[in-house]
């Protein structure tokens, strides 16, 4: 939140006070000028009450409090006149507000506004009933009406209240934290003690007061060990304990929580990079140190409505209601450069020099349909980001999304889209090679059809099949997938049928026809005697011709469980040697000479990974 929305925050607040409360007092000395002297010891006694009350809440609920105010008015203004309970809570309202220091405007606009409320609800009754007490025939429904006005009033009050502090975008996350379910309990509560204390009131007068305060505090009293002990192992079991941030239990339950009510979210998973050296160089201690020192990041930049936590070792996510991506991906970037920006002790010696994290950023109900889905994408996310440098904020997928604004996809495609992400996603969970593999597959494709005059048309169709052209390895086993020795002749059928699983998986959308024969054919040979269908020169599609010589290039830069990583000058060698039987001829030189201009797209470090 910036200054300037905190100023006009306590500026709307603190008018919003001044309103109420010059309101009550208007509206009490309209009805009547000058308090007897009785009406002074009830004004004093009443403040002097509510002032005491304040500091002291009552629980009823594990998520819901009562504070004894509400029961002192209630029952003051059944058993005294409007304007003497109207003045001491403006007296309350304004005493109570120096508590609160340079938040005094929301105390006083909450005090006065529950003042006001029951002052409301009180005269409403007023109309239906004249003598309010228990013996009197309609005093049941007069205090049914007096109760409905009262929670209505009262929420209405406080929802107004809340809308003009936090404004409409967070209103609704507040509002629920604010007003779960069973303050309607406590509503209840309230109303009943506040008869009780009118009823003695009347009997007793102020002395009955004191009796009923009593009481209550006993009672209060005995029970509040209990409620201590069950909210601190609430507390326990939604907190992380080194950082003090919620854990992943919590974060969890919001996210089952928030996909069940249909809210639209972003979600952001953190991973701090290079921890495990940071540890190493520095000990634990120090690493401890240097997460509650992230948390204490997180924590600062957290907005109302905004979930976050610590969800296992040097992992952070944060929780955005109604962000869309944009939005998503600017607060990340915020948390990003505090973080960079922050000093952490002897981070110098971090390969950054500095203490960075990694964003992964997914978005729901676009991204995924449920929580496995969402957890996946955001994973790959962050994944993307770990593996093109850290220290960055990435999104899981780009050339799809591309894709879905390209062609104009109806729902059933979108749908279909979307699983095919998800099959990326599950792909690379298996062969965590593939991903970035696949991605500089497209770019050295592409340049090489670029360099060959291929339309633009048919590059954006090459592009997306560069893309796909691995998706059917979704299909096959991790263990043949993951396997460093040969494998066997079975094993090899498999691994061969991921060009057909392929073709299947995008053949349902239409506007995907074109890409078909690239993720069909890009394990053909030009001598025709690759798979599946041993197309022989020319009769292999130009694409897939394209494709065949990027993705094997890429293979053969990238150190793989199976292979030792080559040079690019060793990889043209090779590619020069096998224009011809594996390769179309025409196509090795130009190739060679565009991968001259880019140079490699794998780094050193991508290495530890294979
Ligand atoms: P990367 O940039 O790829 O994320 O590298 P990394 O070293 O951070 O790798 P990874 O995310 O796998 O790091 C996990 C490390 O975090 C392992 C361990 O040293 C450290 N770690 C996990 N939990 C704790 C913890 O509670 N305290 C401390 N001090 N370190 C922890
Ligand atoms: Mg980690
Ligand atoms: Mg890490």
């Amino acid at each position: 939140m910036n200054g300037g929305n905190k100023r006009s925050r306590a500026i709307r607040s603190t008018v919003f006070a001044l309103v109420i409360c010059s309101g009550i007092s208007f509206w009490a000395f309209s009805r009547h000028g000058a308090l007897s002297i009785p009406e002074w010891v009830v004004f004093y006694t009443l403040s002097g009450l509510l002032v005491l009350a304040e500091r002291s809440r009552i629980p009823i609920h594990a998520k819901a409090d009562m504070t004894l105010e509400d029961v002192y008015l209630i029952g003051f203004s059944l058993a005294y006149p409007l304007y003497v309970v109207a003045w001491a809570g403006v007296a309350y309202a304004l005493s109570t507000g120096i508590r609160y220091g340079k938040f005094w405007y929301t105390q006083v606009a909450n005090a006065a506004g529950t003042v006001a409320v029951i002052l409301f609800a009180r005269s409403v009754y007023g109309l239906f009933s004249s003598a309010p007490s228990p013996s009197d025939p309609s005093w049941a429904a007069s205090m049914l009406v007096f109760t409905l006005v009262f929670i209505v009033a009262h929420m209405a009050f406080f929802g107004l209240h809340l809308a003009v502090y936090v404004g409409m975008r967070d209103f609704r996350a507040l509002w629920k934290e604010t007003y779960p379910p069973q303050v309607l309990l406590v509503y209840c509560i309230e109303i009943l003690l506040g008869v009780l204390l009118a009823t003695v009131l009347h009997t007793a007068g102020l002395a009955g007061a004191l009796l009923f305060t009593a009481l209550v505090m006993l009672v209060a009293w005995s029970y509040r060990d209990y409620f201590k002990m069950a909210r601190h192992f609430r507390a326990l079991a939604i907190t992380d304990e080194l950082t003090g941030l919620h854990n992943h239990r919590y974060i969890h339950s919001k996210i089952d929580e928030w996909i069940e009510a249909k809210s639209e979210f972003a979600l952001l998973m953190l991973d701090i990079d290079h921890f495990r050296r940071y540890n190493e160089i520095w000990g634990h201690v120090r690493g401890d140190d240097a997460l509650r020192a992230v948390a204490d990041i997180l924590r600062a930049n957290l907005l109302p409505g905004e979930e976050q936590a610590r969800v296992s070792g040097e992992e952070f996510m944060v929780l955005l209601p109604n962000y869309d991506l944009a939005q998503a991906q600017l607060k990340a970037e915020v948390l990003r450069r505090a973080i960079e920006s922050a000093d952490f002790p002897g981070a110098d010696q971090l390969p950054g020099r500095r203490m960075t994290v990694s964003i992964g950023v997914a978005r729901f109900p676009e991204m995924a349909r449920n929580k496995k889905e969402l957890m996946v994408m955001v994973d790959e996310a962050l994944y993307k980001g770990k593996f093109t440098g850290r220290n960055k904020v990435s999104l899981f997928e780009s050339v799809l999304d591309e894709m879905k604004r390209d062609f104009a996809l109806d729902h059933d495609d979108q749908e279909i889209i979307k699983t095919i992400q998800v099959f990326l996603a599950i792909l690379n969970s298996k062969d965590r090679y593939t991903y970035a593999h696949t991605e500089r597959d497209v770019v050295y494709a592409s340049a090489l059809a670029e360099r060959v005059g291929l339309s633009a048309e048919r590059l954006r169709y090459l592009r997306f099949g560069a893309y796909l052209h691995d998706i059917g390895k979704v299909e096959v086993p991790i263990e043949v997938l993951a396997k460093r020795g040969p494998l066997t002749h079975h094993e090899w059928q498999i691994m061969r049928s991921h060009v057909e699983i392929g073709e299947n998986i995008a053949k349902p959308i239409p506007s995907l026809g074109p890409c078909l024969p690239i993720i069909r054919h890009h394990h053909e040979r030009y001598d025709g005697t690759g798979y599946p269908d041993g197309l022989k020169g020319d009769d292999i599609p130009l694409e897939a011709r394209i494709l065949t010589i990027a993705d094997s290039f890429d293979a053969m830069t990238t150190s793989r469980p199976y292979q030792r990583k080559r040079s690019m000058e060793e990889a043209f060698i090779e590619l020069r040697r096998c224009a011809g039987s594996q390769f179309d001829p025409n196509l090795v030189e130009p190739f060679i000479e565009v991968v001259e201009e880019i140079g490699l797209l794998t780094e050193s470090h991508e290495e530890d990974l294979a």
